[in-house]
């Protein structure tokens, strides 16, 4: 979010916000790091300045070093994702059989949006800051996956070769989700600092009005009352 080129203006979320030992430049990097420590995602935050091929500077936000991955994060004032589509294409694996890369298919560059809303049609508590949201530069199909083999938390497109970016294990199928069902929980940064040895934040219960319940409760409140 650091391109000042192609940046409109300032969005709502930039807001310089402290995490731990980092200050992100905006709140929703510092809840997209909160949120990849939650599913123990190693990450460092723009460590590298790339010169891309087109000449362009590029300070992607996350590098995740377990996993071979960029993160870019988008808030909704700055739409524009030239700079991480450029690096995405470069840095993607051109093995033309067997995929010899250090990454499994290549470096991988998500975009992390902010997070979707929680519905009322969950079970049990909803998280405070709803579900993560992401995709890349050119299309939705990625997906968030545990590989069954090192339990690496990791995303994953359905190309080849489809293996743990870390330790190569073949990953299966039936565990990949999609932004859309609301597995990743997305975690607020400001709540979660220094939470290390707390209670694992379950989020708040839902309200009687969230459960369909308001009607029963006016019910009871009249025949209790009269
Ligand atoms: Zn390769
Ligand atoms: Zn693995």
């Amino acid at each position: 979010m650091n391109d000042a080129p192609e940046s409109p203006g300032p969005s709502i979320d930039a807001v310089p916000t402290r995490y731990g030992d980092t200050t992100f430049r905006s709140r929703l990097e510092a809840d997209w790091a909160a949120t990849l420590d939650n599913y123990d995602i190693q990450w460092q935050y723009e460590p590298e300045t790339i010169t891309l091929d087109s000449g362009a500077l590029y300070i992607p936000d996350f590098w995740l070093p377990e996993l071979g991955t960029w993160i870019e994060v988008k808030g909704p004032g700055v739409p524009r994702t030239e700079k991480a589509k450029e690096l995405a294409q470069a840095r993607a694996c051109r093995c033309e059989v067997n995929c010899v890369c250090r990454w499994p298919g290549g470096e991988f560059l998500l975009i992390g949006r902010p997070s979707l809303a929680s519905d009322r049609t969950e079970i049990g508590h909803r998280p405070r800051s709803g579900y993560a949201n992401w995709e890349t530069p050119f299309g939705p199909s990625t997906y968030f996956v545990k590989c069954p083999g090192c339990t690496r938390a990791q995303w994953t497109t359905l190309g080849r070769p489809w293996r743990c970016r870390t330790c190569r294990a073949s990953l299966e199928k039936e565990q990949l989700h999609r932004p859309v069902d609301r597995f990743v929980r997305f975690i607020n940064s400001a709540s979660s600092v220094g939470s290390l040895f707390a209670m694992p934040d379950l989020g708040e219960p839902f309200t009687a009005a969230e459960l369909g319940l308001d009607e029963e409760a006016d019910d009871n409140f009249f025949h209790a009352g009269f």
